[in-house]
């Protein structure tokens, strides 16, 4: 794994402990941290990290307190509490 993968990893972990102190503004710098170093290093994102951020608003979702996620027609849907929605098919 590349030192920026690895950090992109780091990055993760700090913005989930940070949103699941209920620390929002903390958890999306991270966030975004961890988009920016993917893009300048031309790294793919972790699917897991794609699917616990928002593309809109950046915030690390936490269903039940800023995420909604429901089911329907074989997909996953996240609804962010800025309206924005992705969809990823269900596993
Ligand atoms: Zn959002």
């Amino acid at each position: 794994m590349s030192i920026a993968a690895e950090r992109i990893e780091r990055l993760h972990a700090l913005a989930r402990e940070a949103a699941r102190e209920g620390d929002d503004d903390r958890a999306r710098e991270y966030v975004r941290l961890a988009r920016r170093l993917a893009e300048r290093n031309r790294l793919t994102l972790p699917r897991e990290f794609r699917r616990s951020t928002c593309d809109a608003c950046d915030a690390y979702l936490v269903p039940g307190r800023n995420a909604r996620v429901r089911t329907q027609d074989g997909h996953v849907v996240v609804t962010c509490d800025c309206g924005h929605q992705s969809r990823y098919p269900y596993e």
